[in-house]
């Protein structure tokens, strides 16, 4: 099987910022990654950011998928987007609602019409990759309607999925089974969040609805005041849980890198990929 192998950075929002992310760009190309992809604030924070990372990453070489959502910009706005990416020679982007920051009031549009959206403007030119919730999404009301939210993104035209990070696997296997039985058949990639410290993860966690395993929680807090062995467990569980997805045959690694190099490197390295 032909796996995917691709690196997240989150948008940077000064100049520093994103000089730094692409230093880590450089580092990270020892891995030889598919693509790098690159978020968007749908709040409006990031945006520009988005776009110039984007952009400058093209530039050198690499593959790079931005990813998008309506937020509340109007049609006309995302379409000259998406035409700026085309004409930079970007082939992929990851399709998304996204999240609004809290206190801020816009209507999102989800991520099925922004997919039906990119296909009318610009046909088949891009690999339009969409989010998957292997532990359900935390603003969904059942499993069912889930997936079925999820179907709809792929009727409308996603090419595949990268999914929430996850430590348990097999939410991941239970969802590819129920994706399966609905017959959907795009490939759904894992999403991989490196464990490197305590009050980080689970804040982060609690936001996006990813659940800590007891066990992983309960190694963390007693290495709270333990930097280097809270890393070394972390690397430790995330690198066997890599393992196990690819053994049970995941298509790739998506990996949320948070800007640093070295936490992704070092499982990259563990995984002799
Ligand atoms: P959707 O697929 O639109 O679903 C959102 C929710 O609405 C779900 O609960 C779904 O079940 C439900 N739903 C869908 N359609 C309908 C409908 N017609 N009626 C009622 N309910 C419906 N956020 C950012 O802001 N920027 C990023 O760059 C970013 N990158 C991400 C990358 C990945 C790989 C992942 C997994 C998430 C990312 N996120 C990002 C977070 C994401 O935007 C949030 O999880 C967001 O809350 C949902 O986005 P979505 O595209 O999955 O939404």
């Amino acid at each position: 099987m032909n796996r995917h192998f691709s690196f997240e950075f989150s948008a940077p929002r000064s100049p520093e910022a994103t000089e730094k992310l692409l230093q880590v760009h450089d580092r990270l190309q020892v891995c030889h990654p598919d693509f790098f992809s690159v978020t968007y604030g749908a709040g409006g924070s990031t945006k520009d950011g988005t776009r110039q990372a984007v952009l400058t990453i093209n530039e050198l070489g690499s593959n790079v998928a931005p990813h998008l959502s309506f937020g509340g910009d109007p049609p006309e706005k995302i379409e000259q987007l998406l035409h700026d990416y085309q004409n930079a020679g970007i082939k992929r982007v990851v399709a998304l609602r996204g999240d609004i920051p809290s206190g801020q009031m816009t209507k999102m549009t989800y991520a099925n019409e922004l997919v039906s959206f990119i296909r009318d403007k610009t046909g088949d030119h891009f690999h339009i990759d969409v989010a998957a919730y292997p532990e359900i999404h935390p603003e969904s009301t059942s499993v069912e309607s889930d997936l079925m939210f999820f179907k709809n993104k792929v009727d409308a035209g996603a090419d595949s999925a990268i999914t929430q990070y996850f430590y348990n696997p097999d939410a991941y296997f239970r969802y590819l089974d129920a994706c399966a039985a609905l017959d959907i058949n795009i490939p759904i990639v894992p999403g991989i969040m490196p464990i490197t410290n305590y009050q980080g993860i689970v804040r982060f966690s609690k936001n996006c609805g990813a659940e800590i395993p007891r066990w992983i929680l309960k190694h963390l807090e007693s290495y709270e005041d333990d930097p280097e062995s809270l890393k070394a467990f972390g690397l430790d569980a995330v690198t066997k849980l890599c393992h196990r997805l690819l053994e049970g045959g995941a298509p790739g690694l998506h990996f949320y890198t948070l800007n640093q190099s070295l936490p992704t490197i070092h499982i990259w390295r563990n995984l002799d990929l």
